[in-house]
């Protein structure tokens, strides 16, 4: 049995889109062109409907795209990432 994380990185390792498991992916890029689409769209759309994107399930926080718990692990990440850099 392959893990789901296993599969995607064979997936991507052929540079077969992992989302469809069909289409090539684009250049430099981990989905085919029709999914990275079809994400932005959907991204787009929970954006207009006022919920975050990220973890669609909380309504975005005002004056921001995503809602206030996936805007606290974002800068959390953040805060991680540049403490990392800087050894
Ligand atoms: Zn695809
Ligand atoms: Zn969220």
């Amino acid at each position: 049995m392959v893990s789901p994380s296993e599969a995607y990185h064979s997936y991507v390792d052929h540079g077969i889109c992992p989302y469809c498991k069909k289409e090539d992916a684009m250049l430099g890029r981990v989905l085919c062109f029709d999914c990275w689409k079809e994400k932005k769209e959907l991204y787009n759309w929970y954006k207009s409907i006022g919920l975050c994107p990220r973890c669609r399930r909380e309504n975005a926080a005002e004056g921001h795209v995503n809602c206030a718990t996936c805007l606290k692990q974002v800068s959390e990440y953040m805060k991680r990432k540049r403490k990392r850099r800087k050894k």
